[in-house]
């Protein structure tokens, strides 16, 4: 996201493997998924053999980086990790597949991004764990088959719509992450104030969630900024006084909407009268690709009761009028 809390230096990320939750119960949210996971984990353990290869899909902050680390934690394995984009030659991705041991996770992370041949290349390898390498050039290039240990391949996209089918079949367990609601947020910004040592008060928890775009990565980054006021301000005390006032100095929008999510609405109120306007419309008027606006920020826009999907494309709704500020048009007028 183009949103300067999603972009990290090296103090932030450093922040973030802090808080990073590393078993399955300390992580928060999607009961579905987790609740699957257990039992994939437990069955691989028990049969002695690699868990199935597996995506996790959705927008990005969600957890799915940390999710592929507690399964392979849980799964009792390291796990190598790579990305789509830095995976350049068939070579690079023999390197890394020869050097796991048995049952080892592969994580590739962006996986969208992976070159039609390196992705070629992972399908004999996920399927029946083998490798064709080409062996010299010219007259005498042969290719040799390498057999390599089992293992997991896990792949996090944000942008599913981009995998192609052979990719997407070769995956056993496919697992969409959704945003969290306000609830859950609250938890998970209460257990990261407890390991920062920060105190929080119930409600000022609940404030940092309900402006955080349903996403930890976003609640986490504004913990911290909320905690350099408090720091500076309220004796450390992190209290909902403190808290509005940063959130406000910072701009953080009340419903926790971010800047492009603010632009989808305004575009389709201030230039197509609220809709219905088709999604690749929108895409063009706001400057972002059509399969990142469905995939990323539609979402959550409906999730919240800002966006309406309707057969004719999608609607600003009157809670979209309301934050914005604007007047809705009401039936008949022009
Ligand atoms: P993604 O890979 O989907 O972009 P990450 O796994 O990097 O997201 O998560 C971003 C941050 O949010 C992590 O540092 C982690 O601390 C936090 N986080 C994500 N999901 C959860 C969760 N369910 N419970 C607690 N913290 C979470």
């Amino acid at each position: 996201l183009n949103n300067e809390l999603s972009e990290m230096n090296g103090g932030e990320r450093e922040f973030e493997n802090t808080i990073r939750p590393k078993e399955i119960n300390e992580f928060s949210g999607q009961p579905q998924l987790i609740e699957n996971l257990r039992i994939f984990i437990k069955a691989a353990k028990l049969r002695g053999e690699a868990l199935d290869h597996v995506l996790f899909h959705g927008p990005p902050g969600l957890g799915k980086t940390t999710l592929s680390r507690i399964v392979a934690n849980e799964l009792g394995v390291n796990i190598k990790e790579t990305s789509g984009p830095v995976i350049e030659k068939p070579g690079d991705l023999a390197g890394l597949l020869t050097s796991l041991e048995p049952n080892d996770v592969l994580f590739i992370d962006e996986i969208h991004r992976l070159s039609t041949v390196v992705e070629e290349y992972l399908y004999a390898a996920m399927e029946d764990f083998r490798i064709d390498i080409m062996i010299d050039s010219g007259p005498n290039a042969r290719s040799i088959q390498l057999t390599i240990h089992p293992f997991t391949l896990i792949g996090a996209t944000t942008r599913s719509g981009l995998l192609t089918a052979p990719l997407l079949s070769r995956f056993g367990i496919k697992s969409r992450l959704e945003y969290y609601n306000s609830d859950v947020l609250t938890k998970i910004v209460e257990r990261s104030a407890h390991i920062l040592n920060v105190q929080l008060k119930d409600n000022a928890a609940f404030e940092i969630a309900r402006r955080s775009r349903g996403t930890p990565r976003i609640a986490n980054g504004l913990l911290r900024r909320v905690r350099d006021f408090a720091q500076v301000l309220n004796d450390g005390i992190v209290d909902i006084g403190i808290t509005q006032h940063a959130l406000n100095a910072l701009n953080v929008d009340e419903h926790g909407l971010d800047e492009m999510d603010n632009r989808i609405l305004l575009s389709i109120i201030e230039k197509f009268k609220g809709g219905p306007v088709g999604i690749t419309t929108i895409a063009t008027a706001v400057g972002e690709e059509p399969g990142t606006l469905e995939e990323v920020y539609e979402p959550f826009l409906i999730q919240e009761g800002f966006l309406q999907r309707t057969p004719r494309g999608r609607e600003a709704t009157e809670k979209a009028y309301l934050h914005l500020n604007k007047n809705q048009p009401k039936y008949g007028d022009q």
